[in-house]
């Protein structure tokens, strides 16, 4: 899953107000943040393989450390902890760590049954990607939710909180779609540096636009 991701870390700004929408980003998407890490050590391997699915191109071979469920936990309680300082209550560590283990789920109703319990565990996925169809029709309107619930809990103070935070959903919305007609990537080194920088860059992004805008 793609946007529904990002869906569910616009929605939590409602539980968390004054948790930045970047924190809640890089909560929803740790996974994926920490997956291309582990592909570029070779911990972890992915394979180019047109038509795996009808969404991707991408046989996820292994990932038992960025996405097995048992470690989603960890760095859930990892996150938290790390947070901590700056945004306390136990409702901020149960969303911010509930965020990154709801990456498990979602990814589980997508992917072919490549998704680890724990490492070297049973592999589960319910395949929504074998339908592009399907798959739109769910995650779209989950986006669409999320971003209603956050423009309900902040308003833009200024042009960039207007401005930016519009072009940055403008940009999800046309990545997911470049995602579906692109041609698969041409390496492995492709892939896990274009996810490192759009990883980073969409956790600085969301932080900008959402330290512009206020809670109302
Ligand atoms: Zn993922």
């Amino acid at each position: 899953m793609f946007i529904g991701h990002f869906a569910l870390g616009l929605a939590a700004k409602r539980a968390t107000p004054r948790v930045s929408l970047g924190v809640l980003f890089a909560a929803a998407q740790l996974a994926d943040l920490l997956w291309p890490f582990f592909l570029a050590v070779g911990l972890e391997q992915v394979r180019v393989d047109p038509g795996n699915t009808a969404l991707t191109p991408l046989d996820f071979v292994s990932y038992p450390y960025s996405h097995s469920l048992l470690l989603l936990f960890a760095w859930g309680a990892v996150l938290a902890v790390f947070c901590s300082p700056f945004a306390r209550g136990r409702r901020v560590v149960a969303v911010i760590s509930g965020l990154v283990v709801s990456h498990w789920v979602l990814d589980f109703l997508t992917h072919r049954p490549d998704m680890p319990l724990y490492p070297g565990g049973p592999k589960l996925g319910l395949g929504l990607w074998n339908s592009i169809p399907a798959t739109v029709a769910i995650e779209v309107p989950m986006f669409l939710a999320g971003l209603w619930i956050y423009t309900r809990v902040t308003h833009p103070r200024d042009a960039v909180g207007r401005w930016a935070f519009g072009a940055l959903i403008v940009t999800l919305l046309l990545i997911y779609v470049a995602n579906i007609f692109s041609p698969p990537p041409p390496s492995v080194p492709a892939i896990y540096l274009l996810t490192m920088i759009g990883g980073v860059l969409f956790v600085a992004w969301s932080a900008w636009a959402d330290g512009h805008r206020d809670v109302v």
